[in-house]
């Protein structure tokens, strides 16, 4: 198996996949599934086997660090198995899951056992009916419930909030005060236009730069990024136990620190969350044999990746929402 690094021809090294497990979701949030989830896909998502073997190639091309994610990861109900799988194959330093949160009590004692280190959670409001009116679920409580259980275990602990004017803007003080009082990490994302949101996106985006100059007014201080780390700016103050990071894809220079690829839960190879079209790869996650020419053919696949997502220029590719390839 070869382990030399999957690079593009922009001289940026991928190390980390975001592995969409499952497309579907219960909730339905404004920014990505307003209309709840209909099943688009006749195939069923990726199976475990299928899912270790896709860990397996990359791994062998130097990539360490895997994302479950969806639509929903954790409807499924090997989600645990899954995670297990992953966590096995050697060369994977960290598996990490992004959820809704609406199974962690439950879930985030065998999740890490099965290995997960770390969780992000999404939590767009801090206030139960705000909550329930972006997200479609009065489910705050049984979320919350998640994050503490998360807490409790010592895993790594991220609270993603999707930045909208009007919508949850007015929570920037409470986001922060509970990354002063708990250890984890609130990282607001800039809303993304997608087919299916752009009346919301055009009445609801909001630069992050609205939080970034409100952490500096506040004295926050901008961090250095960790290894591997994403695109977001971190910052931390002298009486936090937290942090608050601000991810801006309409920010210069984002592409720029790019270490990421996308496969979606049927498969397909996603050059770029903003990509006109995914690439299969499920024919060659039949058998542990495959694994060379699979390696071969990601490879070849990533020559094709361009040096931008083209957002700014108002290029979104063929994204009808994030449930269909995980954010
Ligand atoms: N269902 C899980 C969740 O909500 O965390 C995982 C999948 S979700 C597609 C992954 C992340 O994408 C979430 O943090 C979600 O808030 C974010 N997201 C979805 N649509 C988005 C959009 N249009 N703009 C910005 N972030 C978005
Ligand atoms: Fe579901 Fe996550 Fe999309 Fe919300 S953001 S609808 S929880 S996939």
């Amino acid at each position: 198996m070869t382990t030399t690094p999957l690079t593009d021809g922009f001289g940026r090294a991928f190390h980390y996949l975001r592995l969409s497990v499952e497309d579907a979701c219960n909730f339905r949030c404004l920014y990505c599934l307003p209309g709840g989830y209909h099943r688009a896909e006749e195939l069923p998502p990726l199976t475990v086997d299928e899912i270790r073997r896709l860990a397996r190639a990359f791994a062998g091309m130097g990539l360490w660090k895997i994302r479950l994610t969806g639509g929903e990861p954790t409807v499924r109900a090997d989600i645990a198995a899954i995670a297990e799988a992953v966590a096995r194959v050697p060369g994977i330093r960290k598996v990490s899951l992004s959820t809704n949160g609406y199974r962690l009590v439950e879930l985030a004692a065998p999740l890490r056992r099965a290995g997960v280190s770390s969780v992000n959670v999404s939590v767009d409001s801090l206030d139960a009916a705000r909550f329930a009116r972006i997200t479609g679920q009065d489910k705050l409580k049984a979320v919350w419930a998640g994050v503490e259980r998360c807490l409790e275990l010592g895993l790594e602990t991220k609270i993603n909030v999707v930045l909208m004017k009007d919508l949850n803007d007015q929570e920037l003080g409470r986001f922060f005060e509970l990354a002063k009082k708990l250890p984890l990490s609130v990282r607001f994302i800039e809303l993304m236009p997608t087919g299916e949101n752009s009346n919301l996106f055009a009445k609801s985006h909001l630069s992050g730069t609205v939080v970034v100059e409100r952490l500096l007014s506040e004295k926050w201080t901008e961090k250095p990024r960790p290894e591997g780390g994403g695109p977001a700016r971190l910052f931390g103050s002298l009486d936090s136990l937290g942090s608050v990071g601000v991810i801006a894809p309409y920010s210069k220079d984002f592409c720029a620190t790019c270490n990421r690829l996308r496969v979606t839960s049927r498969g397909g190879l996603r050059l770029c969350l903003f990509a006109e079209a995914d690439f299969s790869l499920r024919h060659l996650l039949q058998s542990d044999d495959q694994t060379p020419e699979l390696q071969r053919t990601v490879r070849d696949l990533i020559g094709k990746k361009e040096v931008s997502h083209y957002l700014p220029e108002g290029k979104i590719g063929n994204v009808k929402h994030f449930a269909m390839m995980g954010g």
